[in-house]
């Protein structure tokens, strides 16, 4: 593994520093002083250590939070303000875009190269594209009849106001973008935010945190507790003070969240697991295909909620887009995210690692066929990217979110069989469909029980268009219009005139 590609000085400074909480415009240490260690996953060796935030820390952030929505300097400004506020962030990022990137590879174990045009330039885009809406939040009038009162005239309407605050936690595999995608239309609107990053990756949104400060956001408006899920993301999932939740990561907790959620009534979105199909029709083209589904599993090493992890081929050129994957695959440079030449970093953790060859192991105690990788290295928390065929659709490989490099690869004869196929499992976040007969893939369409459908491309998002999950995958959705409503309440109004 090469040795030789080092991040910026003014990344590694920010990298090793010891890092606070940022509350209130400011870095401060847990009131109980405890702190946290991470490290870099490519080699296991310790990065930098940070704040551990528990229920006073957790409270201290939202009171923050809370007072900064109801004060003059957030609470009062307009519209044109919180466009220009999210612009100049963006701005700021793009400024210092590659430390961001190099922050994204050495806590994540990305490659710096990708996170620089993937995750960091998708970031600076949404924001910019949500301080678009900041200025276009409307309400409606309504005629109204009120039958009750038949000679009396009404003036009806409606206001979309902001939430309140957010707490808003977010998962590992995307740090940066996933904490944007929830602080872009939270301060689009006129929230104020909690945020939580993954307990192993908070470094991203702590640099990000700094360009907040710089960008002139008054204080309180966007506070980050770092630390472990269960003491400082459940303190902010069951505080009676958060408005709002928003949530990126596993079904698991999501459904803990969900239930903390009810019993305050806080609103919520949930952005859950994926165990999503890729399937390819018998007159795709056979390279297109195998490049576009070898992608959505390999990319960022299948650690992606919609990545393409279980693949229908029809029986027809199975044995030929799996060959071609295969052969992808095999030519993938595995490596330390700050070389160039890297095709696929570490996982994200040995737990992580260790789940995932647990997963491999069984397939292979089951019978099923390696079709190629299948192994696990060290040091840092590097898996092959594993083909497995042969495996039934009922196996745990099949029905279980993996969160790896690992495809699991199964044939059908026709459209009824891959339509079931595709739709018997718990989760329904994303599916693509690799053909060119038209007529074909509409018909597939509206029978695939996903939140999104791709067509002869996978995981493609873009902004305006929303994002989130049918079945286990999922409660509401991100992105466009509809994340802007998630985060306001709708107002109705009602003048007798
Ligand atoms: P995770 O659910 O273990 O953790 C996610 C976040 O929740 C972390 O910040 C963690 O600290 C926090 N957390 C853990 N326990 C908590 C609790 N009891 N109360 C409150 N917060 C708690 O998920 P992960 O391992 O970090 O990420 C992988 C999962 O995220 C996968 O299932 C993946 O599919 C999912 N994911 C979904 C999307 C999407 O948009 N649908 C995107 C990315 C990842």
């Amino acid at each position: 593994m090469s040795k030789q590609f080092s991040p910026l000085a003014s990344t590694l400074l920010f990298a090793q520093r010891q890092h606070g909480l940022f509350i209130n415009n400011q870095s401060q240490a847990a009131i109980s002083g405890a702190t946290m260690e991470l490290e870099n996953p490519a080699n296991g060796e310790f990065l930098c250590s940070v704040a551990q935030a528990d229920v006073m820390d957790v409270d201290r952030a939202v009171h923050a939070a809370k007072n900064a929505f109801e004060g003059q300097a957030w609470g009062k400004m307009r519209p044109r303000e919180r466009q220009n506020l999210l612009w100049r962030l963006a701005d700021l990022m793009e400024r210092d875009a590659q430390i961001l990137a190099e922050l994204e590879c050495l806590n994540n174990g990305k490659s710096a190269q990708v996170a620089l045009v993937m995750d960091v330039q998708l970031s600076i885009d949404f924001l910019r594209y949500m301080a678009g809406w900041a200025t276009k939040i409307t309400g409606s009038t309504v005629d109204v009849s009120i039958p009750l009162i038949p000679d009396a005239d009404f003036h009806g309407f409606t206001r979309r106001e902001p939430a309140g605050v957010v707490g808003a936690i977010v998962a590992w595999n995307f740090p940066l973008l996933l904490a944007c995608w929830k602080l872009a239309p939270a301060l689009a609107t006129g929230c104020s935010m909690v945020l939580k990053p993954a307990d192993e990756t908070p470094l991203s949104v702590l640099k990000m945190a700094e360009l907040v400060q710089e960008a002139g956001y008054p204080e309180g408006v966007f506070n980050v507790i770092t630390g472990v899920g269960s003491i400082a993301g459940a303190a902010l999932s069951e505080h009676p003070l958060v408005n709002k939740l928003t949530f990126t990561g596993s079904t698991q907790v999501g459904q803990i969240i969900g239930k903390a959620a009810l019993d305050n009534m806080t609103r919520i979105t949930l952005e859950l697991g994926g165990k999503s199909p890729t399937i390819v029709l018998a007159d795709a083209n056979i390279k297109t295909a195998a490049a576009g589904a070898a992608n959505a599993i390999f990319f960022n090493h299948g650690q992606v909620c919609s990545a393409g992890s279980r693949l229908y081929v029809q029986r027809e050129i199975f044995d030929q887009v799996v060959e071609e994957i295969a052969a992808i695959a095999n030519s993938m440079q595995l490596g330390e995210g700050m070389d160039p030449s890297t095709d696929m970093g570490p996982l994200i953790s040995s737990k992580q690692q260790k789940r995932v060859q647990r997963y491999i192991d069984q397939g292979k105690a089951l019978g099923a066929k390696i079709v190629c990788g299948g192994e696990s290295f060290g040091p840092g928390y590097f898996v092959q990217p594993t083909v497995i065929s042969e495996i039934n659709q009922s196996s745990p490989l099949v029905q279980e979110e993996i969160f790896g490099p690992v495809l699991v690869a199964i044939p059908f004869d026709n459209i009824e069989e891959v339509i079931e196929l595709a739709n018997d499992n718990p989760y329904g976040l994303g599916a693509s469909i690799w053909s060119n007969d038209l007529a074909l893939v509409h018909r597939l369409i509206p029978r695939i029980k996903s939140g999104s459908v791709w067509v002869n491309c996978h995981s493609a998002l873009d902004p305006a268009l929303p994002f989130g999950g049918y079945k286990m995958s999922g409660y509401g959705r991100e992105m466009g219009e509809e994340a802007i409503f998630s985060y306001t309440e709708h107002k109705s109004v009602l003048i007798r005139i």
